[in-house]
């Protein structure tokens, strides 16, 4: 099957998010193309540029105009800079489009992540302004091999250790090869030299015993686990375990949490800032001090030969009259799902690329608990929990290991319908419906749950949805013409990538748009 026939099959069966995954696992949609920084030389004397939008991609733009020597001016419609980028802690208010407002109410120190949350270690862009910035990473642990695999339909609803099942699958596939070799049927396409060499790593790969069988034993138990872990002195004598037969596996489809980890942009090692993936946003507005201007929401962007104007209202004052700002340029770092609706003067390619992007849906809840029992009862120390449940997702703080008192985990994670069903929700019932979903998965729920939190990203006023999801055709026929200056006007942003729904393709769009900019500006500095 082509490549092209596979992904659009993907896209319409499973949905953009399982789309993007495949177009990763294709080599299509994952590699940063940061090479290292990249100044910009000086910037032409007098240039101004307006920078639309304090999201990592205005900001990376922001900071490095500034330091070329640009006059630089954000406005930004929050009163915060960040955008996506953003963590939610006690006693921050959010106020979604419907009207709910929610006050998150966290205990001090403990947060959550509504947005992004991981950082790839090839992810060199954000990384390196992590560093610059003084953002402290710690570790993010995406793969916990003692976290759950959970299907209502399987095993009685019972869920099942990651480690177990990731054994017996790849126990139960080597077992299978090894008879095929043994059997000589892949006489034709290995050598008999080579199927040796087979055979000897599928026994240390699949963890088989001596007769390249995968069954109970000290082998296999060393990968799936024991029933009883070995310990010391007369009651440390361990008790190997069952394996769980091929056909169940197959069945229960829990394999299905196995590849997520695997994926390039989530091998070890991942990072996240300590305190919250809002510090990197944070910093970046603590740099930029007054250069941003927040609660100004643009509602009208005009250019002509001489510059650019954007015409604004100030979102803290009920009846302030518009304002305007203007520069020689403008980087243009608004969503275009929220774009799409404000009157700007370019041409129609840029306007049919700004109209062609959907946005995908997603829903993050955040669940306080009054204490760690994911830790304490179950052993689980970060990582990530699959369930076939709407809530897709449970995954555990990845730091502070062994604290007492309470604690923050991400709750549900969800993707297309699920999430389209709990948008539509209060964000009360969107809580509510977590914890009820979770409790299968941990009954300690009801129990120990404390409050909680949930964001749905196409009730998000500053976002209108999660991120752009690109087609093969659609990106074909327009990405150019969205990335190309339109006279003074040039996009960036996450959805200006070929890294969508990642951070890094807001860095690395917006240095790319800013390095055509510096060469246009220096040409028209030169020709006054
Ligand atoms: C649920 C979720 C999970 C994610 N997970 C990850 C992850 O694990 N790792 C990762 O690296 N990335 C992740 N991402 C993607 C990442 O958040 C984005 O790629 C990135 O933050 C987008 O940055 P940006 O600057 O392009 O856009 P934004 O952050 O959206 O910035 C745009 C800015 O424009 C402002 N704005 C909007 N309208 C106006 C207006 N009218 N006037 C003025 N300003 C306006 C907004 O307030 C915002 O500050 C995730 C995103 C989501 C939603």
């Amino acid at each position: 099957m082509k490549r092209r026939n596979l992904l659009r099959m993907i896209g319409m069966t499973a949905g953009s998010a399982a789309m993007y995954q495949a177009m990763s696992s294709l080599g299509l949609a994952s590699e940063s193309p940061y090479k290292g920084p990249n100044p910009l030389g000086e910037a032409p004397k007098g240039a101004s540029v307006l920078v639309l939008g304090s999201g990592i991609a205005g900001m990376v733009a922001a900071y490095e105009l500034r330091n070329a020597g640009y006059k630089v001016q954000v406005l930004e419609y929050n009163a915060r800079a960040g955008g996506r980028n953003w963590s939610l802690r006690g006693g921050d208010n959010y106020t979604e489009l419907g009207g709910f407002t929610q006050r998150c109410q966290f205990d001090p120190g403990l947060y959550f992540n509504p947005g992004p949350w991981r950082l790839p270690y090839h992810h060199r862009g954000i990384l390196s302004y992590c560093k610059k910035l003084g953002v402290p990473l710690e570790a993010f642990n995406q793969v916990n091999h003692n976290a759950y695999l959970h299907s209502e339909k399987a095993f009685g609803g019972k869920p099942q250790r990651f480690r177990t099942i990731k054994a017996d699958y790849q126990g139960h596939v080597s077992e299978l090869l090894a008879k095929v070799i043994q059997t000589r049927k892949l006489d034709e396409q290995v050598s008999r030299e080579d199927q040796e060499k087979l055979l000897d790593s599928l026994r240390q790969w699949g963890a088989l015993d001596r007769n390249y069988a995968y069954v109970k034993g000290e082998t296999s138990s060393l990968r799936r686990g024991f029933a009883k872990d070995p310990g010391g002195g007369l009651t440390g004598r361990p008790v190997q375990s069952e394996p769980i037969a091929l056909k169940d596996v197959l069945d229960s489809e829990l394999w299905m949490g196995i590849p997520p980890g695997e994926d390039y942009e989530r091998q070890t090692t991942l990072f996240q800032p300590v305190g919250g993936m809002g510090r990197i946003g944070e910093a970046f507005g603590r740099d930029l001090g007054p250069l941003i201007r927040y609660n100004a929401k643009v509602v009208d962007i005009r250019q002509d030969d001489h510059g650019v104007t954007a015409t604004f209202e100030d979102t803290s004052k009920s009846d302030s009259p518009r304002q305007t700002a203007t520069a020689d340029w403008c980087v243009c770092t608004i969503p275009l799902s929220v774009l799409g609706q404000i009157p700007m003067n370019v041409g129609s390619q840029m306007a049919d690329a700004i109209a062609a992007l959907p946005y995908a849906s997603s829903v993050k809840v955040g669940l306080q608990f009054k204490r760690r029992f994911w830790e304490e009862d179950d052993e689980i120390y970060g990582g990530i929990s699959y369930t076939d449940l709407p809530i897709r997702n449970i995954s555990y703080p990845s730091c502070d290991y062994q604290s007492s008192g309470k604690g923050v985990l991400l709750g549900a994670y969800m993707w297309g319908l699920d999430a389209m069903e709990f948008t539509s929700m209060s964000p009360e019932q969107r809580v509510s419906k977590a914890v009820e979903y979770g409790s299968q998965i941990h009954p300690q729920y009801p129990g120990e749950f404390d409050n909680g939190i949930a964001i749905a990203w196409h009730r998000s006023p500053f976002a209108l949805g999660c991120f752009g999801t690109w087609s093969e055709e659609d990106r074909e026929k327009h990405y150019d013409n969205l990335c190309r200056f339109d006279g003074r006007i040039v996009l960036a942003g996450e959805h200006a990538s070929y890294v969508p729904a990642w951070q890094e393709g807001s860095v690395t769009s917006a240095l790319d748009a800013i390095g055509r900019l510096q060469l246009r500006a220096q040409a028209a500095g030169s020709q006054t």
